[in-house]
């Protein structure tokens, strides 16, 4: 191996070449929660870091760095010169130049999103172990969808959003597709007639997708994510249908269905104690069939018929590490770091693990407006308000969703701004207070690095590198 003092100052920035989007559907997981998160440089009391030791940097083989320049909103792999001779700042001020594209005017790819959660119905034709969704008999009507939409459109103009990240969820939402479809219809006419881009996507457990369902929702160019936590009897274990029988064939013959379709769906899987020592053959599945999947650690919610054993602790650190050598044998030209890692996403920086109480309405069957999917005890508006957002924002009842900053433990933690530091109704369910660090932090710690240095190995496989001086 050549010494570094003779290596030439060679960076692979992310974001440069071509073919390395992935592509995640806006609301992609069964929670997601757009990240929430004010332009990075426009936070006040930032100072662009001066040395390495204040921002993510892993080791990537002898001879290769990879890091992340978070005032570029970049991952840049970088030969040892380019450590010795630029600061952060500087090296940033350098690809600056280099880049011919200008700097993302926002720090996430949609824009300004504002997330919605339509709650069509809290039935569901399966039983999951793990479900926080009471079963019942509650099914939203036309005529709510109708003004759920229309409230969703007034606050979106009031706090000037320029995106809908529309999501169809339940419970099973294809068991209320006619509400699905007609509140879809009349929200691409509200969009269109205010100038707001929609992004819709429905959140399915993948076992009632008929040729005319997909037809209906390709159509409408409606996104379908699908719940898949394993194969056989790991998806069956956790996953079964109301009479008791097993769900993944039924999933995995929807896969077919889709794929002979041309219908490319996205996979949301929910990782438990219980399943997370086969997440490397999972992966292996997905990645051969290249579909594109985002990993949710399971959130414990404390209702009736809960299983805490379920929650994944740093035992699980090693299957999900095993689980990204998979990744690394499969290693494709699209960027998996805004998947892998729970709320983390390292696509762009954000001051909170998800768009809770800022950015995210919750509308249930009968109109009532909630501030996430988990915390439907009690409603902190309804779609009669002129503008349910505002008292979502305002409320100082349930989730109170902390900038990562103003977390005890996190303040000082140099993944804040990527980490978010995770989903708040679990930290105040699990710890008792809002304004400290993720449970799941021990885990996020190890994985962290491990999702960059893929990154790193991506970029020197499929980015030309850019010379500096
Ligand atoms: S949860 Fe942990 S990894 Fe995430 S920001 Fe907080 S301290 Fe850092
Ligand atoms: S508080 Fe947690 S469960 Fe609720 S939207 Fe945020 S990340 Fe998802």
């Amino acid at each position: 191996m050549p010494h570094a003092e003779h290596m030439p100052a060679l960076v692979w920035i992310s974001g440069s070449g071509p073919n390395t989007q992935y592509p995640v559907p806006a609301g992609h997981c069964d929670c997601d929660c757009n990240k929430a998160c004010p332009p990075y440089r426009q936070i006040e009391s930032f100072q662009y870091p001066t040395t390495w030791d204040e921002i993510p940097t892993v080791r990537i083989d002898w001879c290769h760095s990879v890091a992340i320049i978070p005032h570029l909103d970049r991952v840049v792999a970088l030969t040892p010169q380019v450590m010795e001779q630029f600061s952060p700042a500087r090296l940033g001020s350098a690809i600056e130049k280099v880049l011919a594209s200008p700097l993302p005017s926002s720090c996430t790819p949609d824009g300004r999103a504002l997330d919605v959660w339509l709650h069509l119905t809290d039935d569901c034709n399966l039983r999951c172990t793990y479900c926080y969704v009471p079963k019942r008999p509650q099914a939203m009507s036309q005529e709510v969808a109708q003004r759920a939409v229309e409230a969703t459109v007034r606050s979106a103009l009031q706090h000037e959003f320029d995106t809908l990240h529309l999501k169809y969820a339940g419970g099973e939402p294809l068991l209320n597709i006619a509400t699905l479809l007609s509140a879809h219809d009349y929200a691409a006419g509200q969009a269109s007639q205010y100038g707001l881009r929609l992004k819709p996507v429905v959140l399915t457990n993948g076992t009632l997708l008929s040729d005319q369902c997909i037809a209906e929702l390709e159509q409408r160019d409606i996104s379908i994510s699908i719940s898949l936590d394993g194969l056989g009897a790991v998806q069956d274990g956790q996953r079964k249908c109301v009479d008791g029988s097993d769900s993944f064939a039924l999933v995995e013959k929807s896969l077919e269905r889709l794929e002979h379709l041309g219908v490319q769906p996205h996979i949301s899987i929910t990782v438990t104690a219980y399943s997370v020592k086969f997440l490397p053959a999972l992966f292996d599945y997905l990645l051969r069939r290249n579909l594109s999947f985002s990993l949710n650690f399971y959130r414990e919610h404390g209702r009736s018929g809960e299983q805490s054993h379920l929650s994944i602790t740093e035992r699980a650190i090693p299957h999900i590490l095993a689980a990204l050598e998979v990744v690394e044998q499969h290693l494709s030209p699209q960027s998996l770091i805004g998947v892998l890692a729970d709320r983390a996403d390292f696509r762009f920086t954000h001051l909170f693990a998800c768009s809770a109480g800022h950015s995210y309405l919750v509308i249930d069957p009968n109109g009532q407006v909630f501030k996430c999917q988990m915390d439907m005890s009690h409603s902190v508006s309804s779609i009669d308000a002129h503008d349910p957002l505002k008292a979502v924002r305002n409320s100082l009842d349930g989730i109170q969703n902390l900038p990562a900053g103003k977390r005890t433990e996190c303040a000082g933690c140099r993944w804040r701004f990527w980490c978010g530091g995770g989903c708040p109704y679990l930290t105040n369910h699990i710890k008792g207070q809002f304004g400290t660090s993720s449970p799941h932090c021990d885990i996020y710690q190890a994985v962290f690095p491990a999702v960059l240095r893929l990154e790193g190995l991506r970029l020197l496989k499929y980015c030309d590198p850019v010379g500096l001086s």
